[in-house]
C-alpha cells in the first residue's frame, strides 16, 4: 500500500465566504445588477469553484474571456447567462450559438455571421453591441453607429439586448474616464436612449467604485470581487481572498560573506539565519520582487527576502527568530498585500493573481 500523500508544499488558500462578500459589496456600491468577470480561471482563484460559488448570488452574467473558459463553467453545472468579454473569431461562433452564451458584436461581418448560425440553429441569439468609447480593443466606433443599428436590426436571428464599453484609465486618468463616460452616454442617447437596450454596461472595478454610472445598469467588476481594491480608499471594504503560503523547508545559519542565491546578488555581512521555503517563480510568485524589498510573512512576523527568487525556491533572513522547518510562510494574503507585492515586482496585482501556476493547490474555505 502507497503511504498517505504529503500535504502540498505551495498552496493558495481561497476564502470563497470573502468572495461573495465582496459580490455583495460591488453589487451595493454599484447599484445595479452584475456580471462577475472570472476570466483567466477566476484570476487564478479556481473558474469552477468561484462560479459555482457566485452562482449562489444573485448574478445575471459570468463574463468570460474566450469559449474554452464559457464551457468549463457551462459544463461545471452552472446555469447563470455567460458573456464573452472580447471578440469572438469565426470558428468559435457555432458553439456560442449552440450553447446560448451572449457575445458582444465588433462587427457587421460578424454579426451576419452569427445571424446565419442561429437561423441554422432554429434560435434567436442574444447579443451586446460593444462599443469603443476609447479602449481601443474592440467594439464599433461612435462614428456612423446609428446606421450600424438600423443594419444590425435587420438581422431577424439577433436580438441586441445590451450596450456595453470598457473604460482604459478608471484607476489612472479621472478627466478622461468623466469625458469617456459623458461620450457613452451620447452613443446611447444617439441610438435611440437606454430604453432601446436591456442591458448598459460600462464599468471595471474602478469603475464601479469611483464614478457615477447613471447610464448603466450593469456593472462588471472583476479584481474587486476577488478583495482587492483598484483606487486606493476601498480596501475596508472588501476582504482578502486569496492567501499564498508555502512552507520552511531548510534553515540554517550562513557565516559572514556567504552568497545568497542565483548571481550573488545579496552576501551576507554577519552571520545569518537564513531559511528556505519551497515556492519560486514557477509557483507564480514573482522572480521580478528579488532585491525590491519584499518579505515574508511567518510565525506572525515579516521577514526580509535575500537575494533572487528561484524557480522553486527562495530565502528568507530569520535572523533573531525562532523560525523552524515546517513553518507556514505567507507569502501575500491578509498580512502582506498582493498589492505590494505587484508594486515591488513593478507590475499590477491581475498580473501576479492570474500567474500563481497549477502547482500552487487552491484549498477551498
Ligand atoms: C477584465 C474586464 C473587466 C473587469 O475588470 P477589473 O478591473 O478586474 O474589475 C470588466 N470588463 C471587461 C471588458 C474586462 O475585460
Amino acid at each position: 500500500m502507497n503511504p498517505l500523500p504529503s500535504p502540498p508544499r505551495s498552496w493558495a488558500e481561497i476564502d470563497l465566504s470573502a468572495l461573495r462578500h465582496n459580490l455583495r459589496t460591488a453589487r451595493e456600491v454599484a447599484g445595479c445588477a452584475v456580471m462577475a468577470v472570472v476570466k483567466a480561471g477566476a484570476y487564478g482563484h479556481g473558474l469552477e469553484d468561484v462560479a459555482r460559488s457566485l452562482a449562489a448570488e444573485d448574478i445575471e452574467f459570468f463574463g468570460v474571456a474566450n469559449v474554452g473558459e464559457a464551457r468549463r463553467i457551462a459544463d461545471a453545472g452552472v446555469t447563470t447567462r455567460i458573456y464573452l468579454l472580447g471578440a469572438t473569431w469565426s470558428q468559435e461562433r457555432a458553439e456560442i450559438v449552440g450553447r446560448g452564451w451572449t457575445p458582444c458584436l465588433s462587427s457587421l461581418d460578424e454579426a451576419r455571421e452569427f445571424d446565419a448560425l442561429a437561423r441554422a440553429h432554429g434560435s434567436r441569439l442574444k447579443v451586446h453591441l460593444a462599443v469603443d468609447s476609447g479602449m481601443g480593443r474592440g467594439g464599433f466606433v461612435a462614428e456612423g453607429l446609428p446606421e450600424i443599428l438600423m443594419e444590425l436590426e435587420k438581422l431577424p436571428n439577433l436580438e441586441i439586448e445590451g450596450i456595453g464599453s470598457h473604460l482604459p484609465s478608471a484607476d489612472e486618468d479621472e478627466e478622461f474616464t468623466r469625458s469617456q463616460i459623458a461620450r457613452y452616454v451620447g452613443i446611447i442617447d444617439s441610438l435611440g436612449g437606454p430604453e432601446r437596450f436591456r442591458w448598459r454596461h460600462l464599468s471595471n472595478s474602478a469603475g464601479l467604485l469611483g464614478y457615477d454610472r447613471e447610464c448603466c445598469n450593469l456593472a462588471r467588476p472583476g479584481l474587486m470581487l476577488y478583495g482587492i481594491s483598484p483606487l486606493p480608499g476601498h480596501e475596508e471594504k472588501l476582504r482578502n481572498v486569496m492567501s499564498l503560503k508555502s512552507r520552511v523547508t531548510l534553515v540554517r545559519t550562513l557565516p559572514a560573506g556567504h552568497g545568497v542565491s542565483y548571481g550573488r546578488a545579496f552576501v551576507t555581512t554577519k552571520p545569518t539565519r537564513v531559511a528556505t521555503v519551497g515556492i519560486g517563480y514557477g509557483d507564480g510568485y514573482p522572480r521580478a520582487v528579488s532585491g525590491n524589498g519584499a518579505e515574508a510573512f511567518i510565525r506572525g512576523e515579516r521577514f526580509p527576502m535575500l537575494g533572487r527568487v528561484t524557480m522553486d525556491q527562495l530565502m528568507i533572513d530569520v535572523t533573531g527568530s525562532d523560525v523552524a522547518e515546517g513553518d507556514e510562510v505567507e507569502m501575500f494574503g491578509p498580512n502582506i498585500r498582493v498589492d505590494e507585492v505587484a508594486a515591488k515586482a513593478g507590475t499590477i496585482c491581475w498580473e501576479i493573481l492570474t500567474g500563481i501556476t497549477p502547482r500552487v493547490v487552491r484549498v477551498y474555505r
